[in-house]
């Protein structure tokens, strides 16, 4: 029950509340029930059970709230000590670690609130809000995004992270090679996935992904490396965290997962709104061209990368698909690699032994 005006509400100093939805900094009063009630002008707005609230990071001074049932992005702010003991001394599981499903919530809530204001731009006849708006987005939030997006691509694609020793020597010798050759001012974190997927793709914030599906149909260390350049390419634009703030989480997700790569893929939903989802055309060029820069500087093979391409998914041409695709075309591309190509001047990336290592990176013995 919310009780009545000048009861218990008006007893304790008041508190700033944000509802998770909206940017509204509300000013509302509080009420220590049966659950934790959060008023505004004696009207409630939300009821907090004692065992779902939850610390979030805050500044010295301030209680930050989160609670597990109201949503993600809903903020609760005590200043007054001594509100903020009693709430403490109620709050058993105060501490406890938020669980996964919050990751979900946090792309939900963050796709929300980024959608929610890049609307008012998108009023006024700007098609470019996400182009505006990523370069706005601090990195700390990127890497929060890819954190809980982590999350959500290992429980989609149900892929466990490979590493045996031998394979994991000769993927992060590979890696560095192209990090370095890519001159980013970034961190980045690389992994090979356990799923027949072949794709690979970035996640905002710095990690990139690389399919064990992908890696069984490539024939030599060129064409991973290419591929590698090519997502640290989409890393460095930013391409990722632009489409999220664009599709909202589940699309970019789902997008991204069959999207990245072999962009056709998405095909298999016959979606439009997924099929959108993936890259776009121009993001995608100019990864390539990323790609074939890199792959130029190791003296190494940028055609490599559009011959793997083409393995994946066949000519595309025939199926019709440059209408509905997003992306170029697989042919289109390994065209213009291939006008890129020059003879080998670099030594190769890896010896055949260690090439054979990667290849089996996801077997239980290295
Ligand atoms: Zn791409």
């Amino acid at each position: 029950m919310n009780s009545g005006p000048g009861q218990e509400t008006a007893s304790l100093p008041p508190a700033i509340y944000f509802d998770g939805t909206s940017s509204r900094r509300r000013t509302v009063a509080l009420a220590f029930a049966d659950q934790f009630e959060i008023n505004e002008d004696e009207r409630p707005l939300a009821a907090w059970s004692y065992a779902d609230i939850r610390r979030a990071d805050s500044p010295s001074g301030t209680l930050r709230l989160t609670c597990l049932t109201a949503p993600a992005l809903a903020r609760l702010e005590i200043r007054n000590a001594a509100v903020a003991a009693e709430l403490v001394s109620r709050c058993a599981r105060l501490d406890e670690n938020v669980p996964g499903r919050h990751g979900v919530a946090a792309i939900v809530g963050w796709s929300l609130a980024a959608a929610a204001s890049i609307v008012a731009v998108v009023l006024f006849g700007v098609p470019l809000a996400a182009d505006r708006l990523t370069p706005l987005v601090p990195q700390v939030f990127e890497r929060r995004l890819g954190d809980a997006a982590d999350g959500q691509i290992k429980a989609l694609v149900g892929g466990k992270v490979c590493g045996n020793a031998s394979g994991q020597a000769a993927f992060s010798k590979l890696v560095d090679a192209v990090r370095k050759a890519a001159e980013l001012d970034i961190s980045i974190q690389t992994a090979v996935l356990s799923t027949p997927i072949p794709n690979a793709f970035a996640l905002p914030g710095g990690t990139v992904y690389l399919f064990n599906g992908l890696l069984a149909k490539a024939e030599n260390p060129d064409e991973i490396a290419g591929v590698l350049a090519h997502e640290l390419g989409h890393l460095k634009h930013r391409d990722s965290t632009r489409n999220l703030i664009y599709n909202g989480g589940t699309s970019f997700l789902i997008g991204l997962l069959f999207g990245d790569i072999t962009g056709s893929g998405a095909l298999i939903f016959a979606s439009r709104s997924l099929v959108t989802a993936s890259y776009s055309r121009e993001a995608e060029q100019n990864a390539d061209t990323f790609s074939i820069d890199v792959m130029q500087r190791l003296g190494r093979s940028p055609k490599a990368m559009g011959e793997l391409l083409l393995r994946v998914t066949g000519k595309e041409a025939d199926r019709g698909l440059s209408i509905l695709s997003n992306h170029p075309l697989t042919e289109d591309r390994l065209k213009r690699m291939t006008q890129e190509d020059r003879p080998p001047s670099g030594p190769p990336l890896l010896t055949a032994a260690e090439w054979a290592s990667l290849k089996a990176i996801c077997n239980a013995k290295s």
